[in-house]
């Protein structure tokens, strides 16, 4: 089984991710956990090359491209050997992150993503995807208190905007993949509410 961890800024996906890793480990389900962009040394080298994006620019099309590139990279070096061990994988966000960061948040659409992923990925789509969503303010404030204030301040609101109303129409798109989690309340409501969805899914 793949599952991915979705959600904008500020919601929370890292302290989410220990946690349903852990549920899982403490239900005998042993899941190789990883992050894209990253999960190789290739891969996380072009990460890198996109979080400083402000320092060395690179057009919006080079970041997709750079995307789908490290995608490749982690697909046939981790992620497609684990499910043919028959393994189960947590992947911190994967292909809706980028229908939603580069599609929507930076306007190249959906269609490029579309080419892409069919040709990377073939027939490869995640089993289940948990959608954080919160207001695009609950992840401002939250980022503010981790210090990130400036990397926030200099980019557009209505940009992280655009980002949440794709995840959303994504979810209401694939229903039979998509769990939506109401990340606007504390920590343990919301875990708790991770709990009901996967053991749920799990059935
Ligand atoms: O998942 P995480 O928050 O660690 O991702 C780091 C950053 O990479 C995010 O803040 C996001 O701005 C960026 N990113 C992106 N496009 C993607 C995935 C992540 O711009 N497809």
């Amino acid at each position: 089984r793949f599952i991915t961890l979705e959600g904008g800024e500020g919601v929370g996906k890292s302290s989410n991710m220990d946690f349903i890793a852990s549920w899982l480990e403490q239900r005998g389900i042993s899941v190789l956990r990883t992050r894209e962009p990253g999960g190789t040394r290739f891969a996380e080298s072009v990460r890198e090359l996109l979080l400083n994006r402000d320092s060395a620019p690179i057009t919006d099309r080079a970041e997709l491209l750079l995307i789908f590139a490290a995608r490749d990279s982690h697909l046939e070096e981790v992620v497609r050997p684990a499910l043919a061990r028959g393994e189960w994988v947590l992947c911190d966000r994967f292909t809706d992150a980028t229908y939603a960061y580069q599609g929507a948040g930076r306007g190249l659409g959906e269609q490029p993503v579309a080419w892409l992923e069919s040709w990377v990925q073939g027939s490869l789509r995640p089993d289940l995807t948990l959608l954080l969503d919160a207001p695009v303010e609950v992840g401002f404030s939250r980022a503010d208190r981790r210090g990130d204030r400036d990397r926030f301040e200099s980019e557009q609101r209505a940009f992280f905007e655009r980002i949440r109303q794709a995840y959303l129409a994504r979810a209401r798109q694939e229903p039979a993949r998509f769990r939506v989690v109401d990340a606007d309340r504390p920590l343990d409501s919301v875990q708790s509410s991770l709990s009901d969805t996967l053991e749920d899914w799990l059935k």
